[in-house]
């Protein structure tokens, strides 16, 4: 049994867990929004899992949840993860608001807000708990990708 509940059902579940960041930036905002959560086998393989094994190619505007085009309206949204015996997926998602609000509902419920990782030059650019941020983050195995 993990030491630690799932963050999203709660439950003290046999095996390892799942090392999950979701971020996007809140429309009009410059601060990204990070969630971090640490998913059972079973909550992982419900919500994420078909976004990065379903139809979605990787790289069309298309909506990786249910398939619907998003090249006029998306919200994109970033999922890193590294999952026990499989590996790192590392995903930007072009999702329609529907499902990307229903992901961020899905982070925000369960996940643990990160101080946003900035370069530091400007001390009112972010938390001041920033600076630990990084260390914890490496010590996961998660690298998330730079975008933009
Ligand atoms: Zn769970
Ligand atoms: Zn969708």
């Amino acid at each position: 049994m993990s030491l630690f509940p799932c963050s999203s059902c709660r439950e003290r579940q046999p095996g390892k867990y799942s090392n999950v960041t979701i971020a996007w930036w809140p429309e009009g905002s410059q601060q990204r929004k990070a969630y971090r959560l640490k998913l059972c086998q079973t909550c992982y393989m419900s919500v994420l899992w078909p976004l990065h094994t379903g139809s979605w190619d990787g790289f069309s505007l298309t909506c990786p949840s249910c398939g619907i085009g998003t090249s006029e309206n998306m919200l994109p949204t970033f999922l890193t993860a590294f999952l026990p015996g499989y590996g790192k997926v590392a995903l930007e998602m072009p999702m329609c608001p529907k499902d990307a609000d229903s992901l961020r509902a899905f982070a925000t419920a369960g996940g643990e807000l990160l101080p946003d990782r900035v370069g530091g030059q400007d001390p009112d650019s972010g938390p001041q708990q920033g600076k630990e941020a990084a260390p914890q983050w490496a010590s996961l195995g998660i690298t998330p990708r730079e975008v933009r």
